[in-house]
Formats: structure tokens, sequence, C-alpha cells
């Protein structure tokens, strides 16, 4: 039920932060525990919780009421008759004596707390990192921003907890935006119109609803050529050169699916081989060689 911190890869400041990130799990854990059965103990609070360093059984500073040293005193205290007791978590019962179902349920609240510390120590030793950016409107619970204030990790249940926060904070403002102002992809935003204008000459009226124009055809055609797979792109620079404005509400042209359908009937003649499909996402192809 105890564990013990490794100091020798952590620097100072890292296992400065990580013992007082154990003491505030403990006592929480603790106090969550007497509120649960203060009707069967009686008005008890989690008062205190030391850990005497690797060094505990020279110095000697903490002991259990029994007399027993300590590395870990934890300390209740009763509200009303301001009776004291201080002992080592193994004579918890012994100093108490709660019930079995009481020490079995301070048992389950200490054991949460000790994985979450051994999580954020674990990540400490691994630079843990926050993979994704908390947008600034974002207001943060209390006990999230408190870790991420005091430079620790987060354990996973409050990067779970978190993650779920940013994402509801995303949706709701997606949401809130009105269709046309939905951000177009990375790639549209930066076009530069590389391959310039098209040339409507040689064009016919299409065959089919899925059909692209002769001079679009050339245009995808020109740029597979130049060595453009990305299906996104092409559509995106062709979108640009035909100054086409229809983009569905995803802010991807129009134009998309026709050109996967064009670059597909080129794989079906043998003229291009699909070298990469991203599902929904991207199409990558590029042109058969000639033998
Ligand atoms: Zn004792």
């Amino acid at each position: 039920m105890e564990v013990a911190l490794v100091t020798e890869e952590l620097t100072e400041v890292q296992m400065k932060k990580l013992l007082g990130f154990q003491k505030k799990k403990k006592i929480e854990a603790f106090q969550l525990a007497l509120a649960e059965y203060r009707d069967a103990i009686g008005e008890w609070d989690m008062t205190n919780f030391q850990d005497a360093g690797p060094r505990w059984r020279e110095i000697g500073a903490l002991k259990c009421d029994c007399g027993k040293v300590l590395r870990y005193q934890y300390t209740v205290t009763n509200r009303l008759t301001a009776e004291i007791h201080n002992f080592g978590i193994y004579h918890l019962q012994a100093e108490t004596g709660f019930s079995d179902q009481v020490i079995r349920g301070i048992g389950k609240y200490l054991n949460a707390a000790d994985r979450e510390i051994e999580e954020v120590e674990q990540r400490l030793k691994e630079n843990w990192r926050l993979t994704f950016e908390i947008p600034e409107s974002l207001e943060l619970p209390d006990e999230l921003r408190s870790t991420l204030n005091d430079g620790l990790p987060l354990s996973k249940r409050e990067e779970k907890q978190l993650s779920h926060l940013v994402f509801e904070a995303q949706r709701q403002e997606w949401r809130s935006l009105p269709p046309q102002r939905m951000p177009i992809s990375e790639y549209e935003r930066k076009s530069i119109n590389l391959f310039g204008e098209l040339d409507f000459t040689n064009d016919t009226k299409p065959i089919g609803p899925f059909d692209l124009k002769e001079s679009e055809k050339a245009f995808v055609i020109g740029m597979l050529e130049s060595g453009c797979s990305s299906s996104m792109v092409i559509a995106g620079e062709l979108h640009n050169a035909g100054h086409y404005t229809e983009r569905f509400l995803t802010g991807r042209t129009k134009l998309y699916p026709l050109c996967v359908f064009y670059m597909d009937r080129l794989v079906g003649e043998g003229r291009a081989v699909l070298i990469q499909d991203f599902g929904l996402q991207d199409r990558m192809y590029k042109l058969a060689e000639i033998k």
C-alpha cells in the first residue's frame, strides 16, 4: 500500500514537486474515505501526511503511536474531541480501532491515489509532455490546473479528463461557426496556383455527372506528371486554377470526388497506380510507367 519514490532518476526540483503531489494525493484520498464512512466512525479529519525521506531509519523523526519508527506517517484528528492518532498505514486499524469495512474502504482510496502517484513519477522520468493544445478559453477544473501549474505530468485519468474537456470545447466552437466559415484545409489556405489557369480550348460537355471536363483532366494529368500524388492537393489546385467556389461543409472542394473518380478510371485503364488510400482523408496516385 506504500509507494517508495525513487530519487536517482529525478532532479531535486522534480523530486520536491513529486513529494508535494504525493502528500496532496494521500491526504485527499484519506479525506474522501473518512467522509464516506463518517456515519460509522465519527468526525475524523486527515490532518497530515509526512515522508521522513530515504534516511528515515537513522533520523527516526516520525513515529507510530506504538513507538515504531516510520518513513510515512499519517495523522488523523477528531473534530469534536481533538483526539489525534499518528500511525504507519500497517497500524491504521490498531491505532484507530476503525472497523474492517472502514479499513478496506480507506485502502481502496489510498490504492487509487498510489497508482496515480506512480504514474506521475513514471511520466516525470519519461519527460512526459501533453500532446495536444489547451484552448485559452477553456476553464480547467482546479485539480487539473494546479497539477499543470506545478509543472507536473498529468496522470492517465487526468489526461483523459482533460482531452475530453478540450474535445468538448472544440466541438462547441465548431458548432457555433456558420458553415461558410468552416476552416478549409491547411493545404488549400496556402495554395499558390503553381499550375496556372485552365485551358478550355478542347472542352466538350462532360459525359456523366462525375466527369471532369477535358481541360480539368489535362490539369490533373499535368499535376501527376509533375510528381504530385495527393488527390486532395490536386483537387485543391484545380479548384483554385478554375476559380471554382463550391465546397462541402468540411471545406473540401466539390471537385475532390470528381478527381478521385477520374484518377480511379486512369488506374482502370492502366495509366495510373493507386499508391496509398487514406480512406476519406486522401488517396495518392502516380502515373504508370510506360514500358
Ligand atoms: Zn503502530
